[in-house]
């Protein structure tokens, strides 16, 4: 909305006129009312007073992230993400030493984005390199694909795996003592001091906010696997204060509705129940109860499945209820689905859930994919135009602190399939851009039951995008301006 440098900002403007659509030809003029788009029509010669004249840049509906994890996300604001520069093991110490400086004393850090690769000879360091750092405290650095993680002395002595017969993953030296280098076990890791509380919380999110405002999204999912009572509380309070400015539908974790004195109907925001199919310790009698429970509770189910197995007990579980599916305020859903055969496919559409998948990770890990794997297995990984082929609903997620590429950026990657280092991966999967777009807007959107956002249409929240397409089209556009509710609440800075 930079018509003129020199022209007054109009914070809630009563038109946006001249503005091109997704998929619709000729120029259009939006007019707002209340919050809400109040008509859609053909451009007309004359702008009414009050309006913005987009001049034929793109107006999108609001982006929708129907899963990330706002806590952890905030909480990695006080992360280091080692950028893909560094070289080498001082260049390495360095960065770690003077991020663990602005701490205060004891509280723990962790380093994201670690590649081996960059080391000396691309060796593994082990926690000796890291007390050499810091011995004082916590610190874990984690590999950029999440496939291992090393810590400190101090690190381990907090989560109780210095002893002589660690957990599997816990890698040991001949001593039998725990080297710090653990592989796929990131479970065991959360360090509880690495977690905000209080006002510092409150400023983490709030920057968390406005960030994702920034990138364009107006509406997110916290897809937390473990939300209990309190954690939906801070959750709702976050939403209810203005930290968080999108808005916010939160999940309810499975175990807590079977374990604990959990109702939802306490918590206005919850859609589904999270639930966890994870392959080592794999429960389907539980999974099922879980779900059972999340339908009494009138909620939608969502099941964590990144693995072939996981994704046939998410099938299990989901397919349980077919018969007595009832009007569940949350669509079913699968999350993440990274594995999936033809035959998986077919089962998740029988079921009638939805699939919540991460594009994102085709282009922030595709090139190890394509170092690590065979092209026959690689057919399964990540299918996009698959599940919509077979009339899976698809929506599209950051599963943000997880990936860090912004949501329309991990929509161009389900258009492009591309890598980051630009090689092509799995093209079969490629999705058109108007239903990539279609899966970070209306399909989060019918996801948690609402059909009044998401889309450009007289009565639908004025929750709107103004992009500046970029060379591969919308999806790899740049965020102008962000309306939340027919306020402008993001203005890209002029250059
Ligand atoms: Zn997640």
């Amino acid at each position: 909305l930079l018509r003129q440098a020199s022209e007054p900002e109009v914070a809630a403007p009563r038109a946006l006129v001249g503005a091109r659509l997704p998929a619709r030809p000729g120029r259009w003029d939006v007019e707002l009312r209340d919050g809400r788009i109040a008509s859609v029509s053909p451009a007309a010669t004359e702008a009414p007073a009050g309006s913005v004249d987009l001049r034929g840049r793109t107006l999108v509906p609001g982006l929708h992230d129907p899963h990330l994890h706002l806590l952890a996300l905030a909480a990695e604001r006080e992360a280091l993400v080692l950028p893909a520069e560094v070289r080498g093991e001082a260049a390495l110490a360095r960065l770690i030493a003077a991020r663990a400086r602005e701490l205060a004393p004891g509280r723990g850090l962790r380093v994201r984005r670690f590649d081996p690769a960059t080391m000396t000879r691309g060796r593994l360091p082990d926690r000796s390199f890291l007390d050499r750092i810091d011995a004082d405290r916590p610190l874990r650095l984690q590999h950029r694909n999440l496939r291992f993680d090393l810590l400190n002395t101090a690190a381990l002595r907090r989560l109780g795996l210095l002893g002589t017969a660690p957990p599997a993953g816990v890698e040991t030296d001949a001593a039998g003592l725990a080297t710090g280098r653990v592989f796929q076990r990131g479970d065991l890791l959360s360090l509880p001091e690495a977690t905000p509380s209080g006002p510092e919380l409150r400023r983490l999110v709030a920057s968390a906010s406005r960030d994702l405002l920034a990138q364009g999204v107006t509406s997110i999912g916290d897809a937390g696997a473990h939300n209990g009572a309190a954690e939906l509380a801070l959750l709702d309070r976050l939403g209810e204060e203005g930290v968080v400015r999108q808005r916010l539908w939160t999940m309810a974790s499975g175990q807590a509705l079977l374990d604990e004195d959990l109702d939802p109907a306490d918590f206005p925001r919850v859609r589904h129940a999270k639930l966890e199919a994870v392959e080592a310790r794999l429960d389907l009698d539980r999974l099922c109860a879980a779900a059972a429970a999340a339908r009494r509770a009138g909620l939608g189910v969502a099941v964590h499945a990144t693995t072939p197995a996981e994704l046939a007990a998410a099938v299990a579980a989901l397919g349980h209820f077919d018969a007595t599916r009832t009007g569940a305020l949350g669509i079913d859903r699968v999350e993440h689905a990274c594995v999936a055969s033809e035959a998986a496919v077919a089962a998740v559409a029988e079921t009638g859930a939805a699939v919540v998948a991460n594009p994102g990770l085709v282009a922030e890990a595709g090139d190890s994919y394509l170092a690590e794997t065979e092209a026959r297995e690689r057919a399964d990984l990540h299918r996009l135009r698959s599940w919509t082929a077979a009339g899976v609903p698809l929506a599209l997620a950051t599963d943000a602190p997880v990936t860090a590429l912004p949501l329309l950026a991990a929509a161009d990657a389900a258009r492009s399939r591309r890598t980051a280092s630009g090689a092509p991966f799995g093209a079969a999967e490629r999705l058109h851009e108007i239903v990539a777009l279609a899966a970070i807007t209306a399909t989060p959107a019918a996801l948690v039951g609402r059909h009044d956002l998401g889309r450009i249409a007289a009565g639908c929240l004025a929750d709107l995008v103004v992009l500046a397409p970029g060379p591969g089209g919308l999806l790899d556009g740049t965020v102008e301006t962000v309306l939340l509710g027919g306020e402008v609440v993001h203005r890209r800075r002029p250059r």
